[in-house]
């Protein structure tokens, strides 16, 4: 089957054989494990690049329970994976929250994602871990008008390209690491860098800490224990905010840029509205096949839930072969499936590219 390029294409579906939401690591491995029976994969996630909790949450812990691995960083282990499904050439949707699942007439479902992307397959693999990313948003009347406003202006929860902040007024609040390293790396580039935080302590390493203090002590960086109470500008250009002292008083402050670092939030989403049986907002699915309650939707990795469920990432990667084995009789139900091994057919190795 051949794939359309991966993008918004609303009104143009894609054909695919399976639809994958979610680019966690079981999302990644499930595109291995389907692969290997030629069924191709597009994925979705609502992340801006691949590895769920283990790039977002932990990219520099190490993991050590990896089979084979004795000793792996999240961000290593993503890395890996992207490598081993590069033969198989995966399609990714990022920076799309997949928002609706309906049956068609020939037995296929059709994904939809927020930004019109259309996805038509006979199989959907939920590999949402514990639901979608989502930063949390400061308490500021009117802040959603100020978002996505363009690179480098107005509300941002995230850092992608520090040079769009090149020469702007840039305030930045919280107290955690995120909060911190912004301070630390947008500091060279700003024309001005405001940090504020509710109280005077941080909850960041403590050399982060040190190397604020010191870029405050220098003037290059202004802290105040201050709350932002409201935004100014019009809607899409912000142009200063209120501040809030802790004795009340309040104060204008300009700013081009606001950059809330409250950490993130971890919702189901609209996986919830799809229809699907669920268990305290996991998917119970079957053992042999890791499908859930309806027929072609199948769920691996932490969003599922069975007898004996270990939230472990070498139970996500198990769940996807089995997962792939049945997912195969649904798209090809014509044909027959051979079990292979990797180290032994030439024929799994040609489509690895190693023969
Ligand atoms: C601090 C920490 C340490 C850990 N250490 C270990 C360890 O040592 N060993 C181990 O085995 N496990 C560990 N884990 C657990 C492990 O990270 C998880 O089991 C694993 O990430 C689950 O992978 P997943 O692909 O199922 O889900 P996730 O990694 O959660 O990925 C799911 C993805 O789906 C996306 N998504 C969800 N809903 C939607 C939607 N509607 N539209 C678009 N995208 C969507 C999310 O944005 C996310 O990127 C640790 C977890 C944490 C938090």
């Amino acid at each position: 089957m051949t794939d359309a390029p991966a993008a918004a294409n609303s009104g143009n579906p894609i054909e695919t054989d399976v639809a994958i939401i979610g680019a966690g690591p079981i999302g990644l491995f499930a595109v291995f494990e389907l692969g290997l029976l030629d069924l191709k994969c597009h994925l979705i996630d609502i992340l801006d690049r691949p590895g769920g909790q283990c790039t977002e949450l932990y990219p520099e812990k190490p993991i050590y329970d990896i089979p084979g691995l004795p000793i792996v960083t999240g961000q290593e282990l993503v890395d890996r994976l992207m490598e081993q499904i590069k033969p198989f050439d995966p399609q990714f949707h990022f920076g799309e929250m997949a928002t609706s699942l309906e049956k068609l007439d020939d037995g296929r479902w059709k994904l939809k994602t927020d930004q019109g992307t259309e996805i038509i397959a006979p199989v959907i693999v939920i590999a949402a871990g514990a639901g979608s990313f989502q930063p949390k948003r400061p308490p500021v009347p009117g802040i959603e008008t100020f978002e996505n406003a363009g690179d480098g202006i107005g509300v941002h929860y995230a850092v992608r390209k520090m040079e769009t902040f090149r020469g702007k007024n840039i305030l930045i609040a919280g107290g955690g690491d995120s909060a911190l390293d912004w301070v630390i790396n947008l500091a060279p580039l700003a024309k001005t860098l405001t940090l504020v935080h509710h109280r005077d302590g941080f909850r960041a390493a403590q050399h982060s800490v040190n190397q604020m203090r010191e870029l405050e002590a220098a003037g290059k960086v202004k802290f105040h224990v201050a709350s932002v109470k409201a935004l100014h500008g019009e809607p899409g250009k912000l142009t200063g905010v209120t501040l809030a002292g802790a004795d009340k008083s309040e104060w204008q402050h300009d700013a081009d840029v606001f950059l809330p670092f409250f950490g993130l939030t971890i919702k189901l989403g609209p996986i919830a509205e799809f229809g699907i049986n669920l268990h305290e907002n996991l998917i119970p699915v079957d053992t042999a096949r890791f499908e859930s309650q309806t027929p072609g939707i199948f769920a691996i990795g932490d969003i599922n839930t069975y007898t004996g469920k270990l939230k472990l990432i070498l139970s996500g990667f198990h769940e996807a072969a089995l997962m792939a084995q049945a997912a195969f009789h649904i798209a090809r139900p014509n044909e027959k499936l051979r079990f292979q091994y990797t180290t032994s057919s030439s024929n799994l190795q040609k489509k690895l590219g190693v023969n």
